[in-house]
């Protein structure tokens, strides 16, 4: 985004002045921007590693809105760089979701910017007592018996690293409803699913820009169903479809149109109708990549085979794990 030279010579000195600002407030925002001072920064997910969840920098008049804050150092220095560089102080956090490849860098953010503000759903507070004190008690297991010299080891330990900096990921001002509301002077729209994907996804709507944030309720290569809710996952994305946005930031992946968010969505409820039906996996997940691999790269069909692999055998548990677990009873915003 930016104003072209003729574009400036057309409109005139009040427009020039104008542009100049929101040229200079583009190009402080790194170059991923998808809309006038909003950026993506994109999260890696590839293989055999742990991911980061792409960030989303809004520019507010109170300074800058962060949507989520990535999981490894590297990806939460990107942010800080963004802010550095756009001499702006980061006001708020806003957090979709609690898992660590979305929360982890809160604490990095709130140590550089103590004043900052941080939205999010009171779900990570369950979680820290539940899925992420099991996760820790599973990596200091590996830890023990991993053999001398592991190059594992240090990824183990900077995953429990990051699940004890605890309260230093908690929300300062938590999202209890969905509606209307204002962070840090810039006006957006909040929706809240306790029946999606971890328990508490926030989503967001700039209206001015018609940019959703969607968190992980929209992931790719593919879904993310380790503590979904399958069923509710389909309703929430009805409420995302009934918002007027154009483009839609998945929690992995690339930006979607309105249209390729439909198709998403679709795929979605065929993969849900194939892993509650007879098919075999490989049809489940030949089905996925012919309803939804124009929405991500044909390198990334190897992720998006074996990460299905596990997740059918997942929807398929006979104890229905993940509905016991993870979808309750009036669980919608
Ligand atoms: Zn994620």
């Amino acid at each position: 985004m930016g104003c072209s030279a003729r574009n400036v010579a057309a409109i005139g000195l009040l427009a020039l002045v104008a542009c100049a600002g929101a040229t200079v407030r583009d190009a402080l925002l790194d170059g991923d921007n998808i809309a006038p001072g909003i950026a993506v920064l994109r999260g890696v997910f590839v293989s055999g590693a742990q991911p980061d969840g792409n960030t989303v920098l809004l520019w507010a008049p109170g300074g800058l809105i962060v949507v989520d804050s990535g999981r490894h150092a590297t990806h939460t220095q990107r942010t800080l760089s963004a802010a550095k560089a756009a001499g702006q102080p980061i006001a708020a956090i806003v957090n979709t979701h609690w898992h660590l490849d979305h929360v982890a860098g809160n604490a990095r953010l709130r140590a550089a910017y103590p004043r900052s503000e941080v939205l999010a759903s009171d779900a990570i507070r369950g979680a820290l007592d539940g899925f992420l004190a099991d996760y820790r008690k599973q990596l200091l297991q590996a830890i023990t018996q991993a053999p001398k010299g592991s190059p594992q080891v240090s990824t183990w330990r900077a995953e429990v690293e990051r699940i004890d900096a605890g309260e230093r990921l908690l929300p300062t001002r938590p999202v209890t409803a969905a509606g209307d509301t204002v962070i840090a002077g810039r006006r957006l729209r909040l929706g809240l699913e306790h029946n999606a994907v971890s328990g508490g996804d926030v989503w967001l709507f700039d209206p001015a820009s018609r940019v959703l944030v969607a968190g992980d309720l929209v992931t790719l290569p593919v879904p993310l169903f380790d503590t979904a809710c399958p069923h509710g996952w389909l309703e929430a994305l009805d409420r995302l479809q009934a918002q007027p946005f154009d483009l839609l930031v998945p929690g992995h992946g690339a930006p979607l149109s309105r249209l390729q968010f439909d198709r998403y969505r679709a795929a979605l409820g065929n993969l849900l109708s194939c892993a509650a039906g007879e098919a075999g996996k490989p049809a489940c997940v030949d089905a996925w990549l012919r309803d939804a691999q124009d929405l991500f790269p044909a390198s990334e069909i190897p992720l998006a085979r074996s990460s299905l692999d596990y997740y059918l055998d997942l929807l398929r548990a006979p104890d229905a794990r993940l509905a016991k677990q993870y979808c309750r009873a009036g669980g919608t915003a």
